[in-house]
C-alpha cells in the first residue's frame, strides 16, 4: 500500500466518528500524491504525513453560564492547535450548535494550508463551541463569551495562538472575549483579531474574506481570458463572507441574484440590495423572509435552492458540504463557468470532481477565502507596531496577497503537470512551505 493510503487508513481508524475531518484529510492527501510519491522514502522516514494529520494539541472544556431566566447552561468549548511550524496558531472560533471535535479538526487542518498559502507567518488552529448565539440576548452572549474565555485564555497569547471570528462569532462576540482576556491577564495585546476599530481592530478586516474571494476569482477568470464584469453570480449565505462577496462582485460589475440563510433563500432578479441585507442580518439579526419588505420584486423560498438558478459564477459562502453532486450537476447544466469557495469545504468531494471533470474553474476555499486570515495577520502586524493603517492600504495589501496566492497555486499545479487544477495547486503550494519548516525544525 502507498504511503498516502496507509496514512488515510490510520486517520480513519484513530479518529472515528469524525467524517468531516476524514473528508478534509482525504481531499488534501489525495491531491498531494505527486509530491509524496516523488519524496516517499524521505517523508516516510520523517513521518511527515502522520505529523501533519495529528494536531499539536486539542483542548476540550466545559463552558457553564447563566441564562436570562437564572438557569445554568453548559456548553462544550474547543481549541485545536494544529501546526505552528511557520508561525503562531491562527484560526477562528465557530459558535454553532453543529460544532464538535471533528468539525473543529477539519477546519484546523485546512487552516494550516490556507495560512501557509498567504505567505504570512501564521500557523493553523481552530476553535469554537456548540453554543448558538441565535436568539440569545446580548447579556447571555456576554455571559457565554466570558465563561469561554475564562478557560481559553490559558492556551492563547499574541505570540502563541491568536483566534478570530467564524460562523456565529462576529464583532460583538470578539469584543466580549477580548474584554474578558484583558480582565483576567491584565494584558492589552493583540490576542484576537476581528476586533473593533476603537480597540486595535484593522480597517477592512470585516470585508476581507468576501472582498478577497472576489479578488481571487477575478484573477482566476482573467488568467483564463474571462472578464467578471457583466456576469451573473449566485451566492449562498447571508453572513459576513456572503455580504461582502456580494458587495465586491457588484463593484466589479457583476450581478448577484441570490443569497440564503439556514432557513431559506432569496432570488432578486434586479441584484441583491446589500444595504438591505446588512440591515436585516447585522442590525436587526432577523431572517431573510424580511428581504421582500425591502425589495417587492424579489422571491423568498424556504429550504435550499440557490444552485438551481442559472448563473456564470457560483460562490458558496455559508457552510461545509452545502454544494453536493446534484447541485454541481444543476450548475453545469445551467452553464456555470466558475465556482469559488467563500466558505470552508462547502463543496463535497464528488461535487468538486464533477465540476472539474466538466471544465468548470474551481477555486478551493483554502485559497479563495484566505483573505480573512491574511487580513487578520495584517491586524496582528498593526497591533505589534501599535499603528493603524488606512482602509486603502490594507485593501491594497489584501489584493496583492490574493493575486499572489492565485499565481502560487497556479504555478504549483503547472509544475506537477496538473495545469488548471487549483485544488492540487493549493494543497501542494501550502504543503511545501509547511513541510520545509517542519523538516528544518527537526522532531
Ligand atoms: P456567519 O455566521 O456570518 O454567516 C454564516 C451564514 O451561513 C449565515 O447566513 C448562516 O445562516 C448560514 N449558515 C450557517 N450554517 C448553516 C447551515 N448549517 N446550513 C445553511 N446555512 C448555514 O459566518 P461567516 O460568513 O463568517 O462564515 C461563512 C463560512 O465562511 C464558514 O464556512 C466559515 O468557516 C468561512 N470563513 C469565514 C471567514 C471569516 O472571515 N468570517 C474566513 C474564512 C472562511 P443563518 O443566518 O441562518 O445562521
Amino acid at each position: 500500500m502507498g504511503y498516502v493510503d496507509e496514512v488515510l487508513e490510520k486517520v480513519i481508524l484513530k479518529n472515528p466518528a469524525e467524517p468531516e475531518f476524514h473528508q478534509a484529510v482525504k481531499e488534501v492527501l489525495e491531491s498531494l500524491r505527486p509530491v509524496v510519491e516523488a519524496n516517499e522514502e524521505k517523508y516516510r522516514k520523517e513521518a511527515i504525513l502522520e505529523r501533519l494529520v495529528e494536531p499539536d494539541r486539542q483542548v476540550i472544556f466545559r463552558v457553564p453560564w447563566v441564562d436570562d431566566n437564572g438557569q445554568m447552561q453548559v456548553n462544550r468549548g474547543f481549541r485545536v492547535q494544529f501546526n505552528n511550524a511557520i508561525g503562531p496558531y491562527k484560526g477562528g472560533l465557530r459558535l454553532h450548535p453543529s460544532v464538535n471535535l471533528g468539525i473543529i479538526k477539519f477546519l484546523g487542518f485546512e487552516q494550516v494550508f490556507k495560512n501557509s498559502l498567504t505567505s504570512l507567518p501564521i500557523g493553523g488552529g481552530k476553535g469554537g463551541s456548540d453554543f448558538d448565539p441565535k436568539g440569545k440576548s446580548d447579556r447571555e452572549v456576554m455571559a457565554f463569551c466570558q465563561s469561554f474565555m475564562t478557560e481559553l485564555y490559558k492556551y492563547i497569547g499574541k505570540d502563541t495562538d491568536v483566534p478570530a471570528g467564524d460562523i456565529g462569532t462576529g464583532a460583538r462576540e470578539i469584543g466580549y472575549l477580548f474584554g474578558q482576556y484583558k480582565r483576567i491577564t491584565g494584558l492589552y495585546e493583540g490576542v484576537l483579531t476581528g476586533k473593533g476599530l476603537s480597540y486595535g481592530g484593522s480597517l477592512a478586516r470585516t470585508e476581507a474574506t468576501g472582498y478577497g474571494l472576489l479578488y481571487f476569482t477575478k484573477e482566476m477568470l482573467a488568467c483564463n481570458g474571462i472578464d467578471i464584469a457583466g456576469k451573473t453570480v449566485v451566492v449562498s449565505g447571508a453572513g459576513n463572507v456572503a455580504t461582502y462577496a456580494i458587495q465586491k462582485a457588484q463593484q466589479m460589475g457583476a450581478k448577484v441574484v441570490t443569497c440564503s440563510d439556514s432557513n431559506g433563500w432569496v432570488y432578486d432578479p434586479d441584484g441583491i440590495d446589500v444595504d438591505a441585507l446588512i440591515e436585516i442580518k447585522q442590525v436587526k439579526r432577523a431572517r431573510l423572509t424580511e428581504y421582500k419588505n425591502y425589495r417587492p420584486n424579489s422571491e423568498y423560498h424556504e429550504g435550499k435552492g440557490v444552485w438551481t438558478v442559472k448563473c456564470d459564477i457560483a460562490l458558496p459562502c455559508a457552510t461545509q458540504n452545502e454544494l453536493n453532486l446534484d447541485d454541481a450537476k444543476a450548475l453545469v447544466a445551467n452553464g456555470v463557468i466558475a465556482v469559488a469557495e467563500g466558505a470552508n469545504m462547502p463543496t463535497t468531494l464528488e461535487a468538486t470532481q464533477y465540476l472539474q471533470a466538466n471544465k468548470v474553474l474551481f477555486a478551493p476555499g483554502k485559497a479563495s477565502n484566505a483573505g480573512g486570515v491574511a487580513t487578520s495577520a495584517l491586524e496582528m502586524s498593526q497591533n505589534s507596531e501599535r499603528l493603524s493603517w488606512t482602509f486603502d492600504e490594507v485593501d491594497a495589501k489584501l489584493q496583492g496577497i490574493m493575486v499572489n496566492i492565485f499565481h502560487n497555486l497556479d504555478n504549483a499545479a503547472k509544475k506537477y503537470g496538473y495545469e488548471g487544477n487549483y485544488v492540487v495547486g493549493a494543497n501542494i503550494a501550502g504543503f511545501e512551505k509547511v513541510v520545509d519548516a517542519m523538516l528544518a525544525q527537526g522532531v
